[in-house]
């Protein structure tokens, strides 16, 4: 599985599920040869039967006789995610896509990156709840360094 910053994942798994342009595509080994366009979404493998998500963008995938190759223009893993920024992008495309002004072009591209945000932020939200935090917090900046005490100094 590629994206044009870095191989994000290459080995085996016993099986993938991706979010194609019609819905889930569920692959198992010796699955029909297909190429379909990905839209973004979950990802989800399966390793020594423990499933792992990620939230996948746009792109395809590629099913051959022994090998899936998945090119998508984004993935992270739950926690690659940064939570504060999925949330401002997502309010940023639902701004944009509120906008009368907004071209039909530029609402497409706003309906994709909401899109984006929302996968990042559900698949974010998961792993919060695996690891029995409360998603919430997770979605705070952190508070800032409290000041230096001086008042001991002469
Ligand atoms: P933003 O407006 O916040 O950049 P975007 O949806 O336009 O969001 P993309 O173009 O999909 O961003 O991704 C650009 C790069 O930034 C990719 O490497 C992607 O993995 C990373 N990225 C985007 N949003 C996040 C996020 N919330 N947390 C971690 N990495 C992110």
């Amino acid at each position: 599985m590629v994206t044009p910053y870095l191989m994000f994942f290459d080995a085996p798994a016993d099986m993938l599920v991706v979010t194609g342009t019609d819905g889930e595509i569920g692959i198992l080994a010796g699955h029909t040869p297909m190429v379909a366009a990905l839209a973004p979404g979950e990802l989800r493998l399966r390793i020594d039967g423990q499933w792992r998500i990620a939230a996948a963008s746009d792109g395809y995938i590629e099913v051959g006789p022994s090998l899936a190759v998945v090119v998508v223009n984004s993935a992270e893993w739950p926690e690659e995610i940064d939570a504060v920024r999925a949330r401002r992008a997502l309010e940023r495309a639902r701004s944009r896509l509120e906008d009368p002004d907004t071209s039909k072009q530029e609402k497409e591209r706003s309906r994709l990156a909401f899109r984006r945000a929302e996968v990042r932020l559900k698949v974010a939200g998961k792993m919060a709840d695996r690891a029995k935090g409360d998603f919430r917090a997770a979605a705070l900046p952190a508070d800032p360094p409290a000041p230096a005490d001086h008042s001991t100094e002469k």
